[in-house]
């Protein structure tokens, strides 16, 4: 094994207070715990984000899971990979699952290469946007009336689609007032799984609603219910959760199991899984949009590039940073025109880390 001397790898963990608190049908978030991976090779870094939570309610990874592999199994891997992100995408798939944990490093080696030969990272993987049509996602709120104003403040701005979370009790009768309220805007309901198969029969009253999408309905592992679901209801099914990889996207495509994908880079483990289920996606002419995992600037630059990939076509998860950080890691990405946020053309990410800041948020170094 060479390990080049100049090569270095360290991750922080980071802690950063969320403008508004996030309710989901999973619970609230009031601040953000992550990590951040710094890759370095002399003079040139390279910047990813894990973007697991503490607790295991998105899917089955923490963020002590995550540290845990990273600094064990992943860091070494990727040092003898010669921090080439390809290698040690490939490598890494000897260890099962832990997805978060792959990306966020493969992130950060796939940003150093693109530094390294000076390109801007979409450039390196062929995306084609310039700018990314942005859309808001807007958690549970106390009220209907707290929801509608919320919105219409998002709608001002120019966010180009609102997607609401959604959860037995705060769905249906909320889901047609808000279209009552906003009956042009291009609507999506998120349910983060908080449904079974004994209710697909009751899910069909949001057929009225010309929603965009109903997104992950059912159980965060299932393509079969969700074929089912998707006979018996006209509004199309968005999957996030159960698409875990490539092969779970090839396996719904063919049960009929979706209309659209939610692609987020953490839940598929890296970049070079993403660009094959684009290139899957664009095949076949599904329809995918970016996710978000409430990002901090450095997974907010990633997922610009990623939604600049072709099959993309959808408004993708990624607002304003004012949206969700008072302060964040990177200079505040904003709407070029109204709507729409311009992927960075500098070289890498095309953001820079302000250093200083880490610092002072740094809870823990490893
Ligand atoms: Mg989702």
């Amino acid at each position: 094994m060479h390990i080049h001397p100049k090569e270095e790898i360290r991750g922080f963990i980071l802690s950063l207070p969320l403008v508004h608190p996030f309710k989901t049908s999973f619970g609230e978030e009031r601040e953000r715990k992550f990590a951040l991976i710094r890759v370095r090779r002399g003079e040139l870094e390279g910047w990813g984000e894990v973007v697991a939570s503490e607790a295991p309610l998105y899917s089955e990874e923490t963020l002590a899971s995550a540290v845990y592999l990273l600094k064990n199994y992943l860091f070494p891997m990727a040092l003898s990979c010669g921090l080439d992100p390809r290698c040690f995408e490939a490598e890494a798939e000897k260890f099962r699952g832990n997805p978060m944990a792959k990306a966020g490093l493969s992130l950060a080696l796939w940003d150093l290469e693109a530094r390294r030969r000076g390109l801007p990272l979409h450039r390196v993987y062929g995306g084609v946007r310039k700018e990314i049509p942005s859309g808001v996602s807007v958690g549970i709120q106390t009220g209907l009336d707290e929801l509608l104003s919320r919105i219409d403040s998002f709608v001002r701005e120019g966010y180009l689609r609102v997607k609401i979370k959604i959860a037995p009790g705060w769905d249906c009768e909320v889901v047609k007032e808000v279209r009552k309220a906003f009956p042009q805007i291009p609507l999506g309901a998120d349910a983060n799984s908080a449904y079974g198969e004994g209710d697909l029969e009751r899910l069909s009253c949001l057929d009225g609603a010309d929603l965009l999408f109903l997104e992950q309905p059912l159980y965060p592992d299932d393509l079969y219910f969700h074929s089912l679901l998707k006979k018996k209801i006209k509004t199309p099914i968005a999957l996030d959760e159960s698409v875990k990889n490539l092969r779970k996207m090839k396996v719904g495509y063919l049960m009929d199991s979706y209309s659209l994908v939610n692609i987020k880079v953490g839940r598929m483990g890296g970049i070079g899984e993403v660009l094959r289920a684009a290139e899957f996606a664009s095949e076949r002419g599904i329809p995918l949009f970016c996710g978000g995992m409430l990002e901090s600037g450095v997974g907010r630059a990633h997922n610009l590039h990623l939604a600049s990939l072709e099959p993309f076509v959808l408004p993708a998860d990624i607002s304003r940073t004012q949206r969700y950080y008072h302060r964040d890691l990177t200079p505040p990405f904003d709407f070029s025109t109204p709507g729409y946020i311009p992927v960075p053309q500098g070289e890498g990410i095309g953001v820079d880390v302000d250093n200083a800041y880490l610092e002072k948020i740094t809870l823990e170094s490893f």
